[in-house]
């Protein structure tokens, strides 16, 4: 049995995982905690008697060596430079498999689209859109990854729109898709707009009666979009898959599949959904570990 940890910004998920791949069983708490201890309290509290012989997590942020660098440092307090590799082997007193969450997505989602005659795509970029915007890419059936750990982080490449402002991103850079984009930016860009706190779902619901709240996620959208072509136009694309609490809105997909349509053929992807919902990272990342232990 395999318990897959997905590590995201606002939600941490647990699932043990049988052999043959699929969810036994899931739970899940906030990843918010004062610190690491803590949180891995709460974490083996949420295990509770589950039996397992790896642990394969999927996390939000950069991977070095076994050490978190997230690009986003307010995302979670304690991630800067946590040995989670080492730490979660104390913990759980078994091996641990560490991917980006994204990554490990993409890979699931990639899985799903594989049939008895082979993929039915080689070359996918995945998308999470939620606290923050993470991405995972395929090329040619493989995952890519780079030794800095930094593959591939799209949702910190830049975004102009006329009139768009400037938006500062905890990676140091400006007007990153993340900080146009997420869920989070979302919430804060329409509450500035509207004078008044809202909710990323608030916002979503007022999209056919409030402009300013159209906009906000319409300037999201065609971000997106965006993203997805040049990421076609440098790795040839066939599919973007739109996962995340955003991501997995109808509304927000046929919004970006409306921004893509503005562009020449050539440039377009196919625009769906995450097939396996929420638990793209938990699959993605056993499937992974899988494959890591075989070799
Ligand atoms: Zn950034």
């Amino acid at each position: 049995m395999i318990l897959a940890l997905d590590i995201g910004g606002t939600k941490t998920s647990a699932a043990l995982i049988g052999p043959n791949l699929k969810i036994v069983e899931k739970r899940s708490i906030s990843t918010q905690s004062p610190n690491w201890a803590m949180f891995a309290r709460a974490l083996r509290e949420l295990i509770g008697t589950w039996q397992f012989d790896r642990v394969a997590v999927a996390t939000t942020g950069r991977i070095v060596e076994g050490v978190l660098q997230p690009l986003n440092t307010e995302m979670i307090s304690f991630w800067n430079a946590l040995p989670i590799t080492d730490e979660l082997t104390k913990l759980f007193s078994q091996p641990v498999f560490v991917v980006n969450d994204a990554a490990a997505a993409a890979w699931g989602e990639f899985q799903c689209m594989q049939t008895s005659d082979g993929p039915l795509v080689h070359s996918i970029l995945y998308l999470t859109i939620s606290t923050g915007v993470g991405s995972g890419l395929i090329v040619n059936d493989r995952l890519v990854s780079s030794a800095n750990g930094l593959a591939s982080h799209a949702g910190h490449c830049q975004h102009s729109l006329p009139g768009l402002g400037v938006y500062h991103c905890s990676c140091g850079r400006t007007n990153c898709i993340e900080t146009i984009a997420s869920g989070t930016a979302i919430a804060h860009r329409a509450t500035v707009a509207c004078g008044e706190t809202l909710s990323t779902i608030e916002v979503f619901a007022r999209y056919y009666t409030h402009s300013e709240c159209a906009r906000v996620i319409d300037q999201a959208a065609h971000a997106i979009s965006d993203l997805i072509v040049n990421m076609n136009a440098t790795m040839g694309i066939d599919r973007a898959v739109l996962g995340g609490g955003v991501g997995l809105l109808d509304l927000f997909r046929e919004r970006v599949r409306f921004y893509m349509l503005k562009n020449p053929t050539v440039f377009r992807a196919e625009i769906t959904t995450a097939a396996l919902g929420s638990d793209s990272g938990l699959v993605g990342v056993a499937q992974l570990s899988n494959k890591d232990e075989a070799g």
